[in-house]
C-alpha cells in the first residue's frame, strides 16, 4: 500500500497570504499580530489573559518562575508524558515527584496525588493526556485544601472540556504548545493561558528579560525607556507565529470534527481486534483528539511497531516512562515497578496517523495493517 504518513499539517493557502502580509509589515517580532493572536485565544478559552511564548516548554518553565517555584521545592506531575513536562520543573530548579496514572487513560491518578504532598509541595502540574482532561474539579478542590497551585500541561489539550470545565479556567495558568504536530501550529510555539491579572503581568515581563516594556508598546507614541525590575528570560512569541496561527483559529472546531470522526473510525474498527486497547474518552468529557494511541501487548510493541513501519504506515511512541529514562533513573534512583501503570502503557503504546487530512479509507487500511501484523500473516500487500 501506499505509505500513510503519520503526520502532515494542513496549513494552506489562507496561512501563506497571512505571513506573506506580516512578511510586508513592520513588525516581524513581537508585535501587533502576536497581540491580536493573544487576544483572540484567550477568547476560544474563555480566559482572560494569553501570554505568547517561543515553546510550551517556555510556558511550563515561566510559569513556575511566575509562580516563584525553584530550588527546595516539589511539584507533583505523571511520569507518562513528554519530557518537557519534567524537565521544566527540574529547569526551575525544584524536584518533580512523580504520581502514577490510571489505567483507563494514561491521566495522572488523582486519588494518589494527597499520597505524594509533603510539606515541600507546592504545586501539582496535570498532563491532559492525548487531550483527554483530568477531573479538574476535583484537582482544584484537592489543591485549594493544601494551598497548592496547578499548572496545566495543555499542550494536547486546546479542544478539550470535562464537566464544562476547559484547559485554563480551573488551574492558575495552562501551557499550550503549537509545535510542528499539535492540534494548532506554527513549527514552534507556545502560550500560556490565565485568569490572574497578576500572573499574566509577570509571565510578559519574564519572556522579555524583565523588561518593564516591550518592544510593541515602546513603538507606539514617543520613545519611553523601560527598566528592568526582575531577572527575565527570552522566550517571546513572535509575529511571523502569530501570522500563521491566526487563520487556524477559525478552522479549530472544524479540525477537531474531522480528528474526532477518524477516532471513531478507529474505535469502531479495533473492537474486532484482540489483543488490542485503547484510552477511554471519559463520560462528560470532550477529547480534543489529539493522539490516537493503541496499547498492544508489551513484549511484543517493538515487533509490532517495526512491522508497521515496515508496511508503510507512520507511527509514534508517546511516550514511554520518564522516570525510566537514564537521566532520571541515574538522579533520582527510579526503577521498574516504581509507577507500574505508566510502565504498562508506556511499553505496550504505538501511535497511530491522526490529522485532519488523513482519509477514512487510510484509516481503515491501518488498521488492516495492524491486523494483519498481529495476527503474524506475511508481508501486507
Ligand atoms: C509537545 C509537548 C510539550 C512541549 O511543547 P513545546 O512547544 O515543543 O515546548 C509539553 N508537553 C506535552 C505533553 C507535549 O506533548
Amino acid at each position: 500500500m501506499d505509505d500513510v504518513e503519520f503526520f502532515r499539517h494542513d496549513l494552506g493557502e489562507e496561512e501563506q497570504e497571512s505571513i506573506i502580509a506580516a512578511l510586508g509589515s513592520v513588525f516581524l517580532t513581537t508585535g501587533p499580530r502576536t497581540a491580536k493572536f493573544e487576544e483572540r485565544f484567550a477568547q476560544l478559552l474563555g480566559a482572560r489573559h494569553a501570554i505568547g511564548l517561543s515553546s510550551c516548554t517556555a510556558a511550563l518553565f515561566l510559569s513556575l518562575k511566575a509562580l516563584e517555584i525553584g530550588a527546595g521545592d516539589e511539584v507533583i506531575t505523571t511520569p507518562l508524558s513528554f519530557i518537557a513536562t519534567s524537565n521544566a520543573i527540574l529547569h526551575a530548579g525544584a524536584r518533580p515527584v512523580f504520581v502514577d496514572v490510571e489505567q483507563r487513560t494514561g491521566c495522572i491518578d488523582l486519588s494518589q496525588v494527597e499520597r505524594a504532598i509533603s510539606e515541600r509541595t507546592r504545586a501539582v502540574m496535570p498532563v491532559h493526556l492525548y487531550g483527554q482532561m483530568v477531573d479538574m474539579r476535583g484537582l482544584r478542590a484537592l489543591a485549594d485544601r493544601h494551598g497548592l497551585a496547578i499548572i496545566e500541561d495543555a499542550a494536547h489539550a486546546v479542544e478539550a472540556d470535562r464537566d464544562g470545565v476547559r484547559p485554563g479556567m480551573l488551574g492558575d495558568i495552562a501551557c499550550f504548545s503549537f509545535y510542528a504536530t499539535k492540534n494548532m501550529t506554527s513549527g514552534e510555539g507556545g502560550a500560556a493561558v490565565t485568569n490572574d491579572d497578576t500572573l499574566a503581568r509577570k509571565l510578559r515581563t519574564l519572556r522579555t528579560h524583565g523588561m518593564t516594556k516591550e518592544v510593541y508598546a515602546r513603538h507606539q507614541g514617543d520613545y519611553q525607556h523601560w527598566d528592568m525590575k526582575s531577572l527575565g528570560y527570552k522566550a517571546n512569541m513572535f509575529d511571523l507565529q502569530a501570522a500563521l496561527l491566526l487563520p487556524q483559529l477559525e478552522r479549530v472546531e472544524e479540525r477537531w470534527t474531522r480528528r474526532d470522526g477518524i477516532c471513531r473510525e478507529y474505535e469502531a474498527a479495533l473492537r474486532t481486534l484482540p489483543n488490542v486497547d485503547h484510552p477511554e474518552t471519559v463520560a462528560g468529557s470532550k477529547n480534543a483528539r489529539h493522539l490516537f494511541t493503541v496499547w498492544v501487548p508489551p513484549a511484543r510493541r517493538d515487533e509490532i511497531l517495526s512491522a508497521l513501519q515496515g508496511a508503510g504506515v507512520g507511527v509514534a511512541v508517546n511516550y514511554r516512562a520518564i522516570h525510566l529514562l537514564s537521566y532520571y533513573a541515574e538522579r533520582f534512583g527510579y526503577r521498574r515497578g516504581d509507577y507500574p501503570n505508566a510502565e504498562q502503557i508506556g511499553d505496550g503504546t504505538i501511535s497511530l496517523p491522526l490529522y485532519p487530512g488523513l482519509t477514512t479509507a487510510n484509516a481503515l487500511r491501518v488498521v488492516d495493517q495492524l491486523r494483519r501484523v498481529m495476527s503474524g500473516e506475511g508481508e501486507p500487500q
